[in-house]
Parts: C-alpha cells; sequence; structure tokens
C-alpha cells in the first residue's frame, strides 16, 4: 500500500537478502549463482476482444528453478504486474518449497489486469487464452509446472485453467495435477482456502511458544492474548484473523484495508468487520473502532504482531524505524524490503519471513497434487477401519471399567479422519517443523543473526544437496 519507490527492484532486493544469508554458508560461488538465478522467462502477449475493441494483454511466467520438477507457484491479476516483480515472487517459491519440503521448484505467473474492470466473461477468456499460451510452450502440466491462486485470482480461475487444458489434453491421466486451488467439486481438496492464513498462524503460534524467544522480546510466551494488526482483508489476510482469533484468542487491534485502516483497543470482530464492510463498501466507521488518518498508519501501531497480508514492498527504510510490532509475520510475499529488513533487526524485532510463514498455501497445494495423482481422497482408505477400531478400544474401556461414556464422547473418540483433519494436521506438522529448522539454524550458525538469514541458509542448503546428488556440482 506504501507509495512504490522509484527504483525499487523486488528481485534486487530478494537477492540481497539472499547474498546476506549465503555469506553464512561455505558452497561455491557457482552454485549460489545457479540457484540464486531464474532459469527460464516466458514473457507473452496476447489479444483479447473487450466490447468491440481490441486489447493486449501483458503476462508472465517465470520457472525460478528447475531443480525439482513440477516448478510451482500462483499467478498473479494486477496492474503491478511486471517481469522484476513475477523474477522475485518465483525464486521466493523456490526457497518457501524448500523450507517446507514440498519437492517442486519455484514458479509464478502475473497477467498485468485490473481483474475488477473486467465480467466474468471477459475475466474467464482472458485466463482461457493465458491458460493456451502456456500449453503452447510446455510450461503447463502436472509433471512440469503447475499454477495455483495468488493476489487476484482464486479458485474459479484455477477451474478455467484445469477445463483449458482438459480441452487440449484430452485422455491425459494425472491432467487434473496440472493446476492447484480448484474448486473442492472439481479435483480440488478441503482446507486449501484458507491454507495460507491457516499456516500462518500455526506459525505465528510456535513462534510464541517458546520462551526464551518471547522473553527477548519482552512477551510473554503463548499466543493467547497477543495483540494483532492485519494489513489486507483478501483471502490470506481474512483467513490469519479468524483462525488467530477463533483457535488462538489472539487479539485484533488494527485492520488496514485499500480504503483506510481502524483501530480498536479491545479487539475487532474480524466477521462482524467483514459484514460491516460489505454493507457499507468499507472498514471505515466500524462500530467502537477509531479511524486512523491514513491507511499506512495501520503498521506503526503499537501491537504485539504485525501480519503485512497485501503486497510487496510495504515496510521500507522510510517507515521501518517507526514499527512498533515486536513480532512481524509476513504472510504477503516480500512486505518488508531488504533495507528495512537491517533496521527492525537493530530494532530487536522477530521478523518471520514470507518464504516460511506464508508456505501454507502451496503446502497444501501439494497436498492436492498427490491427491490427484493418487486419483483419491484422503483419508478414503483408513477413515472407517480406523473409527471401527478406536469403537472396538471404548468397548473395551467400558467393559472393564463398568463405566459407560457419554454419546458426544463416544462420537468425539471413535472419529476417523477426514480429507480436511488430514490436511490440517499435515500442515500444522510442516509449519511447526520448519519452523524449528530455521531457529536452530539461527542458534547454531553464529553468522545468521535474525529468521530471514536462517530460512535462506535452510533453503539454500536443501537446494545445494539437491544439485550434488543430480550430479550438477561436486
Ligand atoms: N500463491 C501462493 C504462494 O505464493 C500459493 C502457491 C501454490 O500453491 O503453488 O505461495
Amino acid at each position: 500500500m506504501a507509495k512504490h519507490q522509484e527504483h525499487y527492484s523486488f528481485f534486487d532486493s530478494v537477492v540481497e537478502s539472499f547474498d546476506r544469508a549465503a555469506a553464512c554458508t561455505k558452497l561455491p560461488k557457482g552454485l549460489l549463482e545457479q540457484i540464486k538465478a531464474c532459469n527460464a522467462v516466458y514473457q507473452m502477449r496476447f489479444p483479447v476482444k473487450i466490447g468491440s475493441d481490441y486489447q493486449v494483454i501483458e503476462a508472465y511466467r517465470v520457472q525460478h528453478s528447475h531443480h525439482r520438477l513440477p516448478t510451482k507457484g500462483g499467478i498473479r491479476y494486477s496492474m503491478g504486474v511486471n517481469q522484476d516483480e513475477v523474477m522475485a515472487l518465483a525464486s521466493l517459491m523456490t526457497y518457501k518449497c524448500a523450507l517446507v519440503d514440498v519437492p517442486f521448484g519455484g514458479a509464478k505467473g502475473g497477467v498485468k489486469i485490473d481483474p475488477k474492470s473486467y465480467t466474468t466473461k471477459q475475466l474467464q477468456m482472458i485466463t482461457r487464452r493465458y491458460t493456451t499460451e502456456l500449453i503452447r510452450k510446455n510450461f503447463i502440466g502436472p509433471g512440469i509446472d503447475v499454477p495455483a491462486p495468488d493476489y487476484g485470482t482464486g479458485s474459479r480461475e484455477m477451474a478455467w485453467i484445469l477445463d483449458t487444458y482438459q480441452t487440449f489434453k484430452n485422455g491425459e491421466i494425472d491432467a487434473a495435477g496440472c493446476v492447484t486451488g480448484k474448486p473442492v467439486n472439481q479435483n480440488g481438496i478441503r482446507g486449501r482456502t484458507e491454507a495460507t492464513g491457516r499456516g500462518v498462524f500455526y506459525g505465528l503460534r510456535e513462534a510464541c511458544s517458546h520462551a526464551d524467544d518471547m522473553k527477548a522480546l519482552g512477551l510473554t510466551p503463548g499466543i493467547a492474548g497477543k495483540t494483532m494488526v492485519v494489513q489486507g482483508l483478501g483471502n490470506v489476510g481474512y483467513h490469519t484473523c479468524k483462525i488467530s482469533q477463533e483457535e488462538g484468542d489472539v487479539k485484533i487491534v488494527g485492520v488496514a484495508e485499500y480504503e483506510g485502516a481502524i483501530y480498536k483497543e479491545d479487539g475487532i470482530d474480524i466477521d462482524k468487520l467483514m459484514k460491516h464492510r460489505a454493507k457499507t463498501g468499507s472498514i471505515l466507521n466500524f462500530e467502537g473502532a477509531k479511524n486512523l488518518k491514513k491507511r499506512e498508519d495501520a503498521l506503526e501501531l503499537k501491537c504485539d504482531i504485525l501480519v503485512p497480508a497485501a503486497l510487496e514492498n510495504q515496510i521500507t527504510k522510510a517507515n521501518a524505524s517507526k514499527i512498533k510490532a515486536k513480532i512481524i509475520g509476513e504472510a504477503a510475499n516480500g512486505p518488508v524490503t531488504a533495507e528495512a529488513d537491517v533496521i527492525l533487526n537493530k530494532k530487536g524485532i522477530l521478523t518471520i519471513p514470507d518464504m516460511y510463514i506464508n508456505a501454507g498455501g502451496v503446502t497444501v497445494s501439494y497436498f492436492e497434487w498427490l491427491k490427484n495423482l493418487s486419483h483419491m481422497r484422503f483419508g478414503r482408505m483408513q477413515k472407517r477401519f480406523d473409527s471401527n477400531s478406536y469403537m472396538n478400544l471404548v468397548n473395551l474401556v467400558e467393559r472393564t471399567t463398568g463405566k459407560s461414556v457419554s454419546n458426544k464422547e463416544r462420537n468425539f473418540l471413535t472419529k476417523g479422519a477426514d480429507e480436511v483433519d488430514l490436511v490440517r494436521s499435515g500442515l500444522e506438522e510442516t509449519m511447526i517443523v520448519a519452523y524449528n529448522s530455521i531457529r536452530d539454524i539461527k542458534r547454531k550458525n553464529k553468522k545468521t543473526q535474525d529468521m530471514r538469514s536462517a530460512a535462506f541458509v535452510c533453503a539454500i542448503e536443501k537446494i545445494a544437496s539437491d544439485y550434488m546428488n543430480l550430479g550438477i556440482f561436486p
């Protein structure tokens, strides 16, 4: 939301952070250069008929790293799309996948349009044409490159992509795995929509569970009762708020959106705020809340956790020194510039980097892709078996103790896992394990001063070992 500085390059900012972390490793320079570089950049222009006129649409797909295949990453629809941005986002996908042990290379797509200026029919035409361009250049496929939703796109666009792909690839048995984030009734998976926000919550909860880290920030351990400010109420921001509030007892004290920002010391009920926004068209003038002068002011509010969940380049050297939060959870990709990072680290703020904290989306995309390749819903084989086994156990306990459990208790104790239960537990496990491996690197490697550098080191070492296993580097 902050104005983009004139010479800001998102890709350069990622490279700067990469180089800072690479200096903490002993890997050969050539290997580091290979990891950093974007392997394939496809820039396209295609015409679409809008009304009686033709418009030439600018679009991209960047495959950052082919060390593992398929490559993976969302497609963004926004007027801010340009090659530099898509390259940066694709490279972040590579590190993200490595961190959470999702066996993909990184990619990203972008279409330079404002989706709000088109009808549904026109958006469908643009999406189908974009997909056709990807098919023509062999830039999409379940074993090649697998798109997903990102800023400005959702399950609807993914359904159009799948349908276009299937039209061209009639009979391809694994076609459904050519894109993830699809509607559940069209080969999608339960729990994908909220996955990024849920992952942000699990990551923050894990961070807050380390008593010594919290002590260093002057905070008590545990996420319950922590105050949070969220920038952006899109899919990621909204679900982060909702799940943090409902499952973590977090108090959302500030929210920023395109039209402005609000503050409410005793907490904002996120669903009430969404209803208010749907009714009035704005988050402003929400009952009991104070309107802030500018939307950017929300970033500078006093709180325990700040969650930028909008776009890149929000915390820059211009406002970094004014940030009062103790923890920053980068739900968006690249919200903190490399320059701002230095200032935040000096202030002792715990920045939990994007490539880790927002990896829930791609993690559940991986589960969806596996579901598509297996042609079967998770839980289908075990659910009933597990439930019957638990039932036998409960019966045995009842018989041997002479006591009986209530129906409610019986249902709870004998439940077999559904797809959504397995998705959530897989995501929770992934986020906890990844957090601790990054934290361990930060503690053991004396050169890594912050979580971003530690996350980069963790990702770089995994990718480097893949290259070595491939026999490309010694
Ligand atoms: N667009 C999301 C991201 O930036 C999800 C990518 C995916 O699921 O492939 O991580």
